[in-house]
């Protein structure tokens, strides 16, 4: 029997140490180490931050990389832990799935000791490294086929004050959206294994899928940001500056709120995420391309709402997703 997961070092151990997580091999790979980076101030909150889940989603590995040089200098207490890549060989690849075995690891939480590379990975972050935490931070991007502003992210959750407290958690990243996305497509999420053991868990998204110098300084901006609101770390937060401006708000989606491509073709956006919409604003224009003489069909707003998100850069299928509208949290 192969030997079960852990960590290669002692993270009870104050101040800063690195080491691995290491994950089982199996039939269709070895074993793999990923690095961790732990550092223990003592008493406070127990944060867990976590990056590379997907791997076509790269800014979240970055930041996670710069944490690691300047806090250790920072005055904090607490315990934070930092696992800047979790799923190394979809990161390899530049894919969101693993490549060995198809697998999306934030659809196979807790994972499996005896199951593919994936869920062997989910596995081993489900038992070893959430079991240190109280809060978590996992950082993703939206990738390169939406244009989505940055965003702190939760699903809701039946807890009422565990997600009260997630959304005011999420706001305190202070970035241009806090989202409560109600979506049917959750089962095997890294989050709701998280809140289910009572624990805040919070996203944080991106669209674009090229790393950029701004993008990077706003996720940036706020995982410090985080960082002073669980009091693990003293300083002032701020809204980092996004297309000039300075502020945040709290918006919420649910599955009805997403459109859908009426036919195949490529998606013109007509707006731009944040834009105010009212009922029958343009979107944007799908153009099929299979026969000319098939017209061009305006895409428009259902209602009064925001646009969150909007499809760019990819041939569309029937039924795709090509904008997402949402509303101001009601709690
Ligand atoms: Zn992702």
């Amino acid at each position: 029997m192969s030997e079960a997961p852990h960590l290669t070092f002692d993270l009870v151990s104050p101040g800063v140490s690195m080491g691995h997580l290491f994950v089982p091999g199996g039939a269709d790979c070895g074993e793999l180490s990923l690095p961790v980076f732990s550092l223990n101030k003592g008493e406070g909150p127990r944060l867990l931050v976590t990056r590379g889940n997907h791997g076509n989603e790269l800014e979240g590995p970055l930041v996670a990389r710069q944490l690691i040089e300047w806090l250790p200098e920072a005055p904090t207490g607490g315990r934070v832990i930092v696992l800047p890549v979790l799923n190394p060989l979809a990161v390899e690849a530049w894919s969101r799935n693993t490549p060995l075995d198809g697998l999306n690891l934030n659809r196979v939480f807790p994972g499996r000791a005896d199951g593919s590379v994936t869920e062997r990975i989910g596995d081993a972050v489900s038992r070893v490294l959430l079991a240190m935490a109280d809060t978590v931070f996992d950082l993703h991007s939206f990738g390169p086929t939406w244009d989505f502003p940055p965003a702190a992210t939760t699903h809701p959750i039946a807890d009422r004050d565990l997600m009260a407290r997630t959304v005011r958690m999420a706001e305190a990243f202070k970035l241009p959206l806090a989202l409560v996305w109600d979506c049917n497509d959750t089962a095997g999420m890294f989050d709701i294994l998280a809140q289910n053991q009572g624990k805040v868990f919070v996203c944080a998204e991106f669209g674009g899928g090229t790393v950029g110098a701004d993008n990077l300084a706003i996720y940036e901006a706020g995982v410090r940001n985080e960082l002073i609101a669980l009091g693990l770390l003293e300083g002032q937060a701020e809204y980092p500056t996004f297309r000039q401006e300075k502020s945040g708000q709290t918006l919420e989606t649910h599955p009805s709120d997403e459109l859908k491509s009426p036919a195949p073709g490529i998606f013109e956006p007509g707006c731009s995420v944040l834009d105010e919409v009212k009922q029958g604003d343009l979107l944007g224009i799908l153009h099929p391309m299979e026969s000319l003489s098939s017209e061009s069909i305006d895409i428009r707003a259902p209602g009064r709402s925001l646009v969150v998100a909007i499809r760019s850069g990819a041939h569309v299928e029937m039924n795709e997703g090509i904008a997402i509208v949402a509303r101001p949290l009601k709690i």
